[in-house]
């Protein structure tokens, strides 16, 4: 993904974090200390492997952690539950 796309993604959600609200920064500069900020990646709201696109719509800003931790999750996903029976 272009840096262009990803600075687009980034004004647009207040370069923050989308799931935790963290501030981040896209631009990393070893010579120059993070501090409290993190480095941002590119979230896919609904993942690729379950049908989401490239669209920048389905692109959240997202810390590392966070992305990491979410995986494949679908954004409402929730453990199935078979009780019910409203058949
Ligand atoms: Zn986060």
């Amino acid at each position: 993904m272009s840096l262009r796309r990803r600075l687009r993604i980034a004004r647009r959600d207040g370069d923050r974090c989308w799931i935790c609200q963290h501030q981040l920064r896209l631009d990393y500069d070893p010579s120059r200390p993070v501090g409290p900020t993190r480095i941002a990646t590119i979230d896919h709201y609904v993942p690729l492997s379950r049908g989401g696109s490239n669209a920048l719509s389905n692109l959240r800003l997202a810390c590392g952690p966070c992305n990491w931790r979410r995986g494949n999750a679908l954004p409402d996903d929730r453990p199935v539950t078979t009780a019910g029976g409203d058949r």
